[in-house]
């Protein structure tokens, strides 16, 4: 990859090292001009009138997420972010008293509650799927959930939030084909880090949002339904763009993934979520994802070497996200130290992984992309503390 150019075509880059990747990344220059003129046409001509003028490039949102992600344009919806994309595919399943939800010990705090909302409305169980020995979900703990029967359906994140640990996606998909069970995929913070095919990961529905690796706008997001059970589900929400009003007494939903959306929408962020998905399907997954893997290979290589400090990331192959922890610092004084160097981190929140007992209750997150260098990987570990 031409990382000079790729740092180029991205303003922020000049301004800060953003290892916040996980986060927001920073937009490249096509996706904020893409935004920008789209305002800018509708604060001139008009919001209808402008997306009628756009209406290309918002047609083309669906063609390039699903490219990205080796789905039909038709199995793809935009939504406002990536926790209503999930909600939508969650809420229209229509689960019965005993059905049980498998998910993982990393699972997001925002699926969790949804889980105890439907557990208490509908006696549906809930179990996290203890790990492996190294922090991976462990594929026989799973199956031997799956032959009991009563498991309605497998949900869990590719990369959590708070950890690099990358889940094996794709073994999961196999056993939720085997016995026949609904296998909903939290893909936030691996679209736009990792190469992924929905055919090959077999999963039924997955969630996306535009402004983490993506390096798409904020506020939009997408999902992923596969054709063969769209037909089968009833989203909680319906509206004049999922539905058709059968006046006066009835209605009928659309038979594409856009039974999923509302009408009223973002527009230019579904235009901006457009041109992020094809930029990054362009540059080529398989390269995105081996700089990512390879820069926070380094990172975390330089960060064991320090005294004092932790690298907390879980699993054989880690992704993008690094964390880890400073004896007897505290995470947020690191980043507010990296912050005043002009260098973004963040710092996880114990609540984003509360079926993992054993992770630590903060620690400092660096996610890197691929528009980062050695150079800013050195600039984070300057400022850290000596011990
Ligand atoms: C960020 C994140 C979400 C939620 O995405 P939003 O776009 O903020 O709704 C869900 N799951 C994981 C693992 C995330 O990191």
């Amino acid at each position: 990859m031409d990382i000079e150019r790729l740092r180029t075509d991205t303003p922020g880059c000049a301004k800060v090292a953003h290892l916040n990747n996980a986060g927001a990344a920073l937009p490249p220059r096509p996706v904020i001009e893409a935004v920008n003129e789209h305002f800018a046409l509708e604060s001139t001509i008009g919001g209808y009138e402008a997306a009628e003028r756009n209406e290309a490039a918002v047609q083309h949102f669906y063609d390039a997420v699903a490219r990205l992600i080796g789905a039909h344009a038709d199995e793809i919806a935009y939504v406002e972010n990536a926790t209503r994309a999930w909600d939508m595919a969650f809420y229209s399943i229509p689960f019965a008293e005993g059905d049980r939800i498998l998910t993982t010990t990393t699972e997001y705090s925002s699926s969790a509650i949804a889980y105890q909302q439907v557990a208490a409305a509908k006696g549906v169980k809930v179990d996290a799927i203890p790990d492996e020995a190294d922090g991976t979900l462990s594929l026989d703990a799973l199956e031997a959930e799956l032959v009991k029967g009563d498991v309605r359906l497998v949900s869990l994140n590719h990369i959590p939030t708070h950890n690099g640990l990358i889940t094996p996606a794709a073994g999961v998909g196999r056993l939720c084909r085997q016995h026949g069970v609904l296998y909903l995929l939290d893909a936030c913070q691996s679209v736009g880090q990792l190469a992924i095919d929905v055919g090959e990961i077999g999963c039924d529905m997955l969630s996306g949002t535009g402004r983490k690796y993506l390096r798409g706008p904020r506020g939009t997001g997408f999902l992923y339904v596969r054709r063969d059970i769209l037909r089968t589900l009833v989203p909680p929400f319906l509206d004049l763009q999922a539905a058709t009003w059968h006046v006066p007494n009835s209605f009928e939903m659309r038979d594409d993934a856009q039974r999923f959306e509302t009408w009223e929408r973002y527009v230019a962020g579904q235009i901006g979520l457009g041109v992020a998905a094809a930029y990054a399907a362009d540059l080529g997954m398989t390269d995105i994802e081996t700089r990512v893997i390879g820069l926070a290979a380094k990172l975390r290589e330089e960060l064991a070497a320090r005294p004092g400090v932790t690298v907390l990331d879980k699993g054989p192959r880690p992704s993008g996200i690094v964390t880890f922890s400073v004896d007897g610092h505290d995470p947020a004084a690191i980043q507010a130290a990296a912050r005043e160097r002009d260098i973004n981190v963040n710092v996880t929140n114990p609540l984003s992984h509360g079926y993992d007992l054993g992770a630590p209750s903060a620690a400092v997150r660096a996610s890197v992309h691929y528009y980062n260098t050695e150079e800013e990987l050195e600039r984070l570990l300057s400022v850290l503390p000596e011990r």
